[in-house]
């Protein structure tokens, strides 16, 4: 038996239960009334009962036939509703006529009895015309939406007014359109972010090139000869090379971090070692520009679970900038120290800051501050973007404060080891 067939059987059964269920919570009503309006005899009421019984077993199979065909061949809400209503007349009907034979009930009688059924179901089956004709309403606005939707007029929704079944339809239909926006406006985001990237990462391969092919056709051309000359753009070329291979290396890390290929080496870690020995290495780099750079540690320090060569990544990224945008004769100091659940660190310095209005863009990918820009030794702004996405990895977080002209503060947070 296939799914549909299977389908089709339980809604078989589901209308026979229905109407054996109507049927007894009929005999139930009529005898009540025999028993308690009427005032029957027991004799009666065992009459009463077999033939309502009688009737009633081929008053519903044929009943049952003819609803079942008919809601077949009919295609609209409003003919179904209305055959229910006439076959429940017909059947009234029947009844009438036969209980009127048997009990020689007046010719007079019985038309009259069924003019006045014949009228009461004209009424009510108009209320179930009305019924009926508002569900098909409320069918016809989900649909326009529906096909709303399918044209990409995205924003429309259905507004029913009656709270019943149809409602909570048109609810479930606004709920997933509104996935369906949201989805949409990602969409719309990644593909601009994804524009924006190329552009960005074209410019920042073609300006290397360019200089360092100007000077390759400068030198080939004859046009500069003089050893120093020759020297210093030999020296450039090579810093632009450098530049090019980071920059190509960063966005592989970056393109790796995004797709959630990078698999993280993580084991338990003191932050304590691996911010010493980043310490350790850039004070050449800090002497050198007169910096000081110093490490504040904490004595007691839970182990986070890290991969050591990507935190020491982060780390060297984050003293390289605070060196980078700090003045001579400035400070630089990293500190580490519990936090909540985990270890924090920060890397403050005293250099010019960050204006308030670049605070929110900072770690966004190739955002270079205005003087960072006009720099020529200023990297391609991607260096914060990877550190957000190595400690996000981690399950951290990572942030700024910054007042410019007083100095700026990364820090950022590395859960601790589950004990
Ligand atoms: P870059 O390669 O330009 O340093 P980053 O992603 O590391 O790229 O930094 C992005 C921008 O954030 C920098 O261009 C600079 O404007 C700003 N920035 C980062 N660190 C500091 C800092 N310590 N002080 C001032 N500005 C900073």
């Amino acid at each position: 038996m296939n799914e549909s067939q299977a389908i089709r059987r339980a809604n078989t059964w589901k209308a026979i239960s229905i109407l054996l269920g109507g049927l007894t919570l009929g005999l139930v009503v009529a005898l009540v009334l025999a028993i308690y309006i009427m005032q029957a005899p027991s004799g009666d009421l065992q009459g009463l009962l077999w033939f309502l019984l009688s009737s009633s077993v081929p008053s519903l199979l044929v009943g049952y036939l003819v609803f079942s065909v008919g809601r077949r061949r009919l295609h609209s809400i409003r003919a179904k509703v209305l055959l229910a209503y006439s076959l429940g007349i017909v059947i009234a009907l029947i009844n009438i006529f036969v209980t009127s034979q048997l009990m020689f009930v007046s010719q007079h009688d019985f038309l009259l009895l069924g003019l006045l059924l014949i009228f009461a179901g004209i009424l009510s089956a108009s209320f179930g015309y009305l019924l009926a004709a508002r569900m098909t309403r409320s069918l016809g606005q989900l649909q326009d939406a529906a096909q709303e939707i399918a044209a990409g007029n995205l924003l429309t929704r259905v507004r029913l007014v009656e709270k019943d079944e149809l409602f909570e339809v048109a609810e479930a239909f606004n709920r997933m359109a509104d996935e369906l926006e949201q989805a949409f406006s990602r969409q719309k985001a990644m593909e601009q972010a994804r524009r924006d990237l190329i552009a960005a990462v074209s410019h920042d391969l073609r300006t290397p090139l360019a200089s360092i092919r100007a000077m390759v056709e400068a030198m080939d051309d004859g046009l500069v000869d003089d050893p120093a000359t020759v020297r210093r753009y030999y020296r450039t070329i090579h810093a632009q090379i450098d530049n090019l291979s980071g920059l190509i290396n960063d966005l592989f890390e970056l393109s790796r971090l995004d797709v959630e290929q990078v698999q993280l080496r993580l084991e338990p870690v003191n932050l304590n070692d691996l911010v010493s020995d980043v310490l350790e290495a850039m004070q050449v780099q800090a002497r050198q520009k007169e910096i000081l750079l110093e490490g504040h540690f904490a004595g007691d320090l839970p182990p986070v679970t890290a991969d050591i060569a990507r935190i020491q990544r982060v780390l060297y990224n984050l003293v390289q900038n605070a060196l980078q945008y700090t003045p001579a004769g400035g400070r630089v100091s990293l500190t580490v120290r519990p936090a909540e659940t985990g270890v924090q660190v920060e890397v403050t310095d005293s250099g010019e800051g960050i204006p308030p209005e670049d605070l929110p863009h900072v770690f966004d990918r190739f955002f270079r501050g205005d003087k960072s820009r006009s720099r020529a030794t200023g990297g391609a702004g991607l260096g914060l973007a990877i550190a957000k996405r190595i400690v996000e990895a981690h399950g951290g977080r990572i942030w700024v404060e910054s007042r410019p002209g007083q100095g700026t503060r990364f820090g950022f947070y590395l859960p601790a080891v589950p004990a």
